[in-house]
């Protein structure tokens, strides 16, 4: 692949702004390709809303199939395969484990619910992978005695990583493959020339520029011809010592998910707040969601919580991931929102082979693409007016 040639003192084929989970990706992707890649971040890997404790990776639910649901599906089983390759470049571990998801089922309907969704994953998902309803949970305690009286669900295709391990290792693979990181430099201007300047007056003069910024993507934008606009949604999560078994499945019940990881610590999460305060303190709300934690399993009843953690969620008004073309050597890759873990390799990938390719089809579902959002927006606006 040749991108355009750049003509300053810093010139790589391309730069990425923001070093969270899309961000890296799509440095690691890119490297992989051959093209030369500068991340810079305004702080440091996983300063943003990836540096958070929770990694659940889960599929949609098994009904009402549409093309977001069969990208994100795709997406969670080439991770599988990417975080396997990255450990094994690394020697380093992502915390990924494909450990399941496991729900109560504290009324009737909800059992009828996921016997209607167990029929579903046959239909679209891989045979390999199941969903089942059961009278009692295989894992004692898992949840508590007497919360699951309609029984449970339990699927097997949904995963976890450790979320600071992921980013760790994908940094140390960037940086092996030559990738450049340059930590505690704002970009202030970016031009659709892929000139890149940063607050301290440096300028890269890029042959591809992907705005992976997360929430502060949607303000970078009002400097491309395709401004998308969109919002922060904070989230507020919490880490328990818990000494707990690595097999557990994830632990969805009354809105909150449990996720063991590797070290036997559990994260609880979490919160989705539009109106808020300060973005990154916690509060009462996770409070409480650290009271219904205790509650839903023996495991955590006395365990100590080791870290409260507050982050905000990139999301687009349209509510979808936003990934392609925003106009001369512009890209965007943000707005994940709740999935960004699931889907930013394979949205990455998707990207890095579009680059520099204009003829090439961007591999994501339409409702995805910078264009698609406005027009919907659009549409939105002109039914008001
Ligand atoms: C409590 C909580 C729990 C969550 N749980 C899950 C989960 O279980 N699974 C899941 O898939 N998702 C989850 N999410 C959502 C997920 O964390 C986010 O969607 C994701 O981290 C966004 O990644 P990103 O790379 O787009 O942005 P970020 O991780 O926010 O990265 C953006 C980076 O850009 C940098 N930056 C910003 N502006 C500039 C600038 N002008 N110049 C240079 N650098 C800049 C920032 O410093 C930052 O490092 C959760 C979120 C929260 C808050």
């Amino acid at each position: 692949m040749s991108l355009p040639t750049a003509q300053k003192a810093y010139s790589p084929d391309l730069v990425v702004i923001g070093a969270g989970i899309m961000g890296l990706w799509c440095a690691y992707e890119a490297l992989k390709t051959g093209l030369t890649v500068t991340v810079i971040d305004r702080d440091s890997p996983g300063a943003g809303a990836s540096g958070g404790v929770l990694g659940a990776l889960m599929p949609h639910m098994p009904s009402r199939w549409n093309a977001k649901k069969q990208f994100q599906l795709e997406a969670l089983m080439a991770l599988e395969e990417a975080a396997h390759a990255l450990e094994e470049e690394t020697g380093l571990s992502t915390g990924y484990r494909r450990c399941g998801r496991i729900v109560p089922l504290t009324a009737s309907h909800l059992r009828e619910h996921a016997e209607i969704r167990a029929e579903g994953a046959l239909d679209f998902w891989p045979e390999r992978f199941s969903f089942a309803v059961m009278d009692t949970s295989p894992y004692t305690g898992w949840p508590g005695a007497g919360r699951a009286p309609h029984g449970v669900s339990l699927d097997t295709f949904s995963a976890r990583v450790m979320p600071r391990a992921l980013l760790e290792t994908l940094v140390a693979a960037i940086e092996k493959r030559g990738g450049t990181i340059i930590s505690g430099e704002t970009v202030t201007a970016i031009g659709g020339d892929g000139l890149v300047t940063t607050s301290s007056g440096q300028s890269h003069s890029a042959g591809a520029v992907v705005i992976a910024a997360g929430v502060e993507s949607f303000d970078l934008m009002e400097q491309t011809p395709r401004a998308v606009p969109g919002s922060a949604i904070k989230g507020q999560a919490a880490l328990f010592a818990a000494n707990a078994p690595a097999d557990l499945p994830i632990l969805y019940d009354d809105r909150f998910y449990l996720v063991a990881h590797d070290n036997g610590d559990v994260a609880v999460g979490a919160t989705s707040e539009t109106a808020y305060g300060d973005p990154f303190t916690t509060d009462d709300q996770l409070e409480a969601l650290i009271g219904k934690a205790r509650a839903a399993t023996p495991l955590l009843a006395d365990a100590p919580v080791i870290e409260r953690w507050a982050g905000l969620r990139p999301r687009s008004v349209m509510r979808e991931p936003l990934v392609g073309p925003l106009g001369g050597r512009l890209y965007a890759l943000t707005s994940g929102f709740k999935i960004s873990f699931g889907i930013a390799q394979l949205a990455a990938h998707a990207l890095v082979a579009s680059l520099g390719n204009p003829g090439k089809i961007l591999a994501v579902p339409e409702g995805f693409l910078p264009d698609r959002h406005l027009s919907l927006i659009k549409d939105r606006q002109d039914k008001v007016s």
